[in-house]
């Protein structure tokens, strides 16, 4: 009977492992698409920056700043919007 537990026991190890490796990216390339030209560019995320990232991006190819808002919900899905700056 002990044996069995020991069994179910290691079986869940496995799983908390395997879970926690998927949580263990630490950060992520994200695309955002620029309010003026409408260009797609990407950026270069920290993903253990707790809550709300609000910083100015520039476009690759108009060059014009846009700012960039990255938030991170309870489920640690990442959202990211692009606004005009002065928004
Ligand atoms: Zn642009």
């Amino acid at each position: 009977m002990q044996s069995i537990d020991f069994k179910q026991f290691k079986c869940l190890i496995t799983v908390v492992n395997l879970l926690s490796e998927d949580k263990m990216q630490t950060d992520d390339t994200l695309n955002w698409v620029c309010q003026y030209c409408g260009v797609e560019n990407s950026v270069w995320i920290d993903l253990t920056v707790d809550g709300k990232q609000d910083f100015i991006e520039d476009c690759r190819i108009c060059c014009r700043p846009n700012r960039i808002i990255v938030t991170t919900d309870y489920d640690e899905n990442v959202m990211i919007e692009s606004r005009f700056i002065d928004e």
